[in-house]
């Protein structure tokens, strides 16, 4: 079970995200617990301002520190060390490294930016952790906060259905996962690999192992250079460059 608190000025942004297919069903079943807060019920003048233009002049504007930091101080902690992540491009990357990392806590904290960005006193006192979910700019944090919590969810126990595993996915084991099929085995002319119809499990893992290594050298030859490969497979990948 993990609970993510999102403070976010457009809370109905997430219905549809949270509503349906795998998080709603979490949701329901209490695997997961999302909250959300709207920053805008903790401002405390009459026009209910969460930005306001910056500092030393330039367009656009800047979330302000004080409604953040009421919000984040009507926010029950779970344990000491809850990651308050500030979504930011100019934040760590995203990886799916860091969702299993970030799987392990009992709760996190999620603040979405808007318009320019947030005071900066936002960054160097109220959050301890920043993330960018790529080198893109959005308007808002609340699809990246929407990126940060599926990834998560779908590696907490009970969120994916027996049938599925987070375990096989692509980046999970170092290198991106192999092709799919499924009924009809043949369609127009395109058929299924034989070995997947043969029944032998034993192939069909060798098959699948060997589509991951060659797909992940095709498209993301980096993975592979971060290591993860026994030698019989660095010498296999080797052999099928050569006949190439
Ligand atoms: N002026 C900021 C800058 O150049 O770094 C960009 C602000 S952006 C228009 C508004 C908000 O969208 C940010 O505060 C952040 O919460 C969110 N955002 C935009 N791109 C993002 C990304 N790649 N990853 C995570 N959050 C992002």
């Amino acid at each position: 079970m993990i609970r993510f608190d999102i403070l976010t000025v457009f809370p109905e942004m997430f219905a549809s995200v949270l509503g349906c297919s795998l998080l709603k069903k979490a949701s329901d079943r209490g695997v997961i617990d999302i909250r959300l807060h709207d920053i805008r019920s903790h401002t405390e003048d009459k026009h209910r301002m969460t930005d306001d233009a910056p500092y030393g002049g330039g367009g656009g504007m800047v979330m302000k520190v004080d409604p953040i930091d009421r919000t984040l101080q009507s926010i029950p902690r779970m344990a000491d060390d809850v990651p308050v992540i500030l979504l930011t491009p100019q934040g760590e990357p995203f990886r799916q490294r860091t969702a299993e990392k970030l799987a392990l806590y009992p709760q996190l904290i999620l603040l979405c930016g808007h318009y320019e960005g947030v005071d900066e006193r936002v960054r160097t006192h109220l959050v301890n952790r920043e993330i960018s979910i790529g080198d893109y700019v959005l308007t808002g944090g609340e699809l990246s906060a929407m990126v940060v919590v599926d990834a998560v969810s779908r590696l907490i126990p009970g969120v994916l259905g027996n049938s599925e595993s987070a375990g096989s996915d692509s980046f999970s084991m170092g290198v991106l996962e192999y092709p799919h099929y499924t009924r009809p085995a043949e369609y127009r002319g395109w058929k299924v690999p034989e070995v997947l119809l043969s029944g032998n499990h034993r192939e069909i893992e060798a098959w699948r192992r060997k589509q991951s290594l060659l797909r992940t050298r095709e498209r993301r030859p980096d993975l592979l250079a971060e290591g993860g490969l026994t030698e019989k497979e660095e010498r296999w990948l080797a052999e099928e460059a050569d006949e190439e």
